[in-house]
């Protein structure tokens, strides 16, 4: 697969990773890498327990998903 940013430039180059929202092909200087946090609510019934995971698992996104979560978050 080739990079699709890359392309709209009229570059060839091969993508190593794949956006995990859009699925395009990213090259490296294209890619975002995001650690998401591994967590899991408990609920106990009286309360609710988040346990957070140690390790965190990478998420490779587009620059325009990173872009479109990201004003996602922030409107939150
Ligand atoms: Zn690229
Ligand atoms: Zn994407």
């Amino acid at each position: 697969m080739k990079c699709y940013i890359c392309s709209e430039k009229g570059v060839e180059r091969d993508a190593i990773a794949v956006c995990i929202v859009c699925g395009m092909g990213v090259c490296r200087e294209h890619l975002i890498r995001e650690e998401m946090s591994v967590a899991e609510i408990f609920d106990w019934g009286i309360k609710r327990e988040e346990i957070v995971y140690p390790k965190s698992c990478p998420r490779i996104l587009c620059p325009y998903c990173y872009e479109a979560l990201v004003v996602q978050k922030a409107r939150k």
